[in-house]
C-alpha cells in the first residue's frame, strides 16, 4: 500500500484521539528512520525518549530476538530467569531492593501510589493518610488515577469526577510541600525530576534533597517518576542522582525496554512493605503481563548495552554540545525562540510561537521532533547521536526558523 493509501485506511480505523504526523514509518536504524515512500527522517525523538539505543540496534536486537525464541510469556504464577536479573540489573544500579515490573509508565506510577496508600494504612497503621501530593505541570499518566494527579487541567476535561484526595502544589516550591506535608495528611508526593512532558522544567538545586528532608520528618512516601528521565536520559542512570538524592519509590517505563513496552516500580526494602503480601492475606498487586520474559530480557540488554558502549558518558557529552548549539539559535533568532534548558539528552527549546508549526515545518524537512508543555520544542535523541547528525537537527531547526516559523503571532 502507499503512503497515501495507509493513511486514509487509518483516517477510517483508527481511534482519532491524537492527530499524528501524516508519515507512515516502517523502518529505522540508528538515529534515522524512513517512511513508506522512502523519506528519510532525523529522529530526535526517539519514540519520545524511549529508544536510547536507536532504532534496530545490532547487539539489542540479537538478544530480544533469542529471547523471543525462547520464551516470551509464562505469567507471575511461576518466576522467570529474565524477571530475576531484569529485578537485579536495576537494584545493582539504583538505591533500590526491590522491583515490581509492569507495562507502561501510568501502570508503573499506579503502583506506586497504591504502594504508597497502602504502606501508610497497613504497615504505618495511619489508614488516614490517604491524600496524594502532586505538583502543578507535572505528567503522570493517562489512567484514571494518573490523569488526576497529572497538574494539567487539559487533560481533565471530560472525565470527571476525577479521583479524589488529590491536591496540587506548585513544583520547584520548598514552602508549599512544607505546608502540604506537614499535616501528615499525605500517604506521599509524587514528582518528576525534570517536568518532561510540562516543557523540560528543571528545579530549582536542592528541591528534591528538600522533599527527602521533609518526607523523612513526616513520614511521607517520596515517590520520583522517573518515566521520562530515568536509564540514561540525562547522562546519569536516574535524573535524581544530579540532586544526590534518593526517593522510596521510583517509576520508569519508557527508556527501559528499548522500544518494547515495560514498566517498573523501583523501592527500598521499607517501601515494599506496601504491597507485600501478608501470611494468608490476598495478593495486593500484580498484573499478567509484567515481567515477562521478552520485555525483561529488553530491559537487561538496554542496561548492560547503555554499559558496555559508555552511553552515560556520551548522553552528557552530546547533551552539553546540543545545549550549546540551541543557545545559539536563542541569540540568532531572539523574536522566535526565547531560551533552552534541560539536561542530558532531555532538551527543550522555548519557543515565542506555535511549537507544532516548528515541528510539522522539521519533518517536512526531514527531522522529527516533539512538543513538550505548551511553547517547547523537545529534543529527545538516541543516545547512540553521533556530533554530524546533532549538526544536521539544528541545521534543520535553524532553516525552519529563518523561514518564519515559531515566532510570535
Ligand atoms: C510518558 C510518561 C508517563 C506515562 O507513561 P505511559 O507509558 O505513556 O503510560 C508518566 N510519567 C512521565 C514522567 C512520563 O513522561
Amino acid at each position: 500500500m502507499t503512503q497515501a493509501d495507509l493513511l486514509a485506511l487509518a483516517d477510517q480505523v483508527l481511534l482519532k484521539n491524537n492527530k499524528p504526523q501524516p508519515v507512515v514509518l516502517s523502518k529505522g536504524r540508528g538515529c534515522e528512520v524512513w517512511d513508506v515512500a522512502g523519506n528519510r527522517y532525523l529522529d530526535m525523538t526517539a519514540g519520545i525518549a524511549v529508544c536510547g539505543l536507536g532504532h534496530s540496534h545490532p547487539e539489542f536486537t540479537r538478544r530480544v530476538q533469542s529471547q523471543l525464541e525462547r520464551l516470551v510469556h509464562i505469567s507471575n504464577l511461576y518466576y522467570n530467569d529474565q524477571q530475576i536479573q531484569a529485578a537485579k540489573a536495576i537494584v545493582d544500579r539504583s538505591f533500590a531492593d526491590r522491583v515490581f515490573f509492569c507495562n507502561s509508565g501510568a501502570e508503573a506510577n499506579e503502583g506506586a501510589l497504591k504502594l504508597a496508600r497502602r504502606y501508610q494504612s497497613v504497615v504505618a497503621g495511619a489508614p488516614q493518610r490517604t491524600k496524594i501530593i502532586s505538583t502543578v505541570g507535572s505528567f503522570h499518566g493517562r489512567t484514571f488515577a494518573t490523569v488526576a494527579i497529572t497538574g494539567q487541567p487539559k487533560y481533565h476535561e471530560g472525565f470527571g469526577p476525577l479521583v479524589d484526595g488529590i491536591e496540587h502544589i506548585a513544583y520547584g516550591d520548598l514552602d508549599a510541600a512544607t505546608k502540604a506535608l506537614e499535616g501528615r495528611h499525605a500517604c506521599c508526593i509524587i514528582v518528576e525530576p525534570i517536568q518532561a512532558e510540562g516543557g523540560i522544567i528543571v528545579p530549582p538545586p536542592g528541591y528534591l534533597a528538600g522533599l527527602r528532608r521533609l518526607c523523612d520528618d513526616t513520614g511521607t512516601i517520596l515517590i520520583f517518576d522517573e518515566v521520562q528521565t530515568g536509564v540514561g536520559r540525562t547522562g546519569r542512570w536516574f535524573g535524581h542522582e544530579h540532586d544526590d538524592v534518593t526517593p522510596d519509590v521510583m517509576t520508569l517505563a519508557k527508556g527501559l525496554g528499548g522500544g518494547v513496552p515495560i514498566g517498573a516500580v523501583a523501592m527500598t526494602e521499607k517501601a515494599a512493605l506496601g504491597l507485600t503480601q501478608a501470611a494468608g492475606g490476598a495478593v495486593p498487586h500484580a498484573t499478567t503481563f509484567g515481567g515477562n520474559p521478552l520485555a525483561c530480557a529488553s530491559a537487561i540488554a538496554v542496561l548492560e548495552i547503555i554499559e558496555a558502549e559508555g552511553l552515560l558518558e556520551r548522553v552528557t557529552q552530546s547533551g552539553e554540545y546540543l545545549g550549546g548549539k540551541l543557545a545559539e539559535l536563542v541569540r540568532e533568532f531572539p523574536g522566535h525562540v526565547t531560551g533552552t534548558r534541560g539536561r542530558g539528552l532531555l532538551r527543550g527549546v522555548v519557543v515565542a510561537g506555535a511549537p507544532a508549526q516548528v515541528t510539522a515545518k522539521a519533518r517536512e524537512k526531514g527531522m522529527l521532533l516533539s512538543v513538550a508543555g505548551s511553547n517547547v520544542v523537545r529534543f529527545a535523541p538516541p543516545f547512540i547521536v553521533e556530533r554530524p547528525q546533532l549538526d544536521e537537527a539544528v541545521g534543520i531547526l535553524r532553516s525552519v526558523l529563518a523561514e518564519g516559523a515559531g515566532k510570535a503571532s
